[in-house]
């Protein structure tokens, strides 16, 4: 669905287009891709996504975020010393030779922003999947907007494979339970990231709090 005019009519609600920032009327029908009548860049999406399956994506998401951070990533095997470590393990050794900003991006990139991000994301859609209105939601709608570019896990597991690929003709190279955690992970975030509708979750929002 393409809106042609962008003049006011009852049952419609504003939407300010993320791309060139026209702020114009979208028709409330559940179930329609909405685009903007300037860009053609999709505004709502046409799926329709309930709550409660985001919320299982994040439960999820959370559920091997925290395998990710526990166990090993990758273990080294070289001349019958076997080591192994975690992705905090691996800030932790960078700040100990004098890499305190590669450490520093390691952490933020890797664990906190994208932990942040599926804590908020849980703080907004488990209310909302049980009809309920999450305080601060605005706030924590624009700190998930703020977080999400700078979550980078694809970025360090790519670092991370190009690594195995050098360190497997030093020592013999383990894959961890860390790292087949990363890669769900990055499926569960790219699905969630999908199906995420900024536009469906305030008007369910605003319905929850009307209804209480
Ligand atoms: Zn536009």
């Amino acid at each position: 669905m393409t809106m042609n005019a962008p003049a006011p009519q009852t049952d419609t609600s504003v939407l300010a287009c993320h791309e060139c920032d026209l702020l114009q009327y979208a028709p409330a029908v559940a179930g329609q891709v909405v685009c903007c009548c300037r860009c053609g860049c999709q505004l709502r999406h046409g799926s329709g996504c309930r709550p409660s399956t985001s919320l299982a994506l994040v439960l999820a998401g959370l559920l091997v975020f925290v395998l990710a951070n526990v166990f090993p990533v990758i273990g080294l095997e070289a001349g019958g010393t076997r080591t192994a470590t975690t992705l905090l393990g691996t800030a932790w050794q960078l700040s100990q030779q004098q890499m305190q900003p590669v450490a520093l991006l390691v952490l933020l990139t890797g664990v906190l922003m994208p932990g942040l991000e599926l804590l908020c994301l849980l703080y907004l859609l488990l209310p909302l999947s049980l009809g309920r209105a999450p305080r601060g939601f605005a706030h924590v709608m624009r700190l998930v907007r703020i977080l999400h570019p700078w979550g980078m896990v694809e970025v360090f597991l790519l670092g991370v494979l190009v690594s195995l690929v050098k360190l497997a003709h030093m020592a013999e190279v383990h894959p961890g339970i860390g790292l087949w955690s990363f890669f769900a992970l990055i499926l569960l975030l790219a699905g969630n990231a999908s199906r995420f509708d900024a536009g469906q979750l305030w008007e369910r929002y605003q319905t929850c709090r009307a209804i209480h």
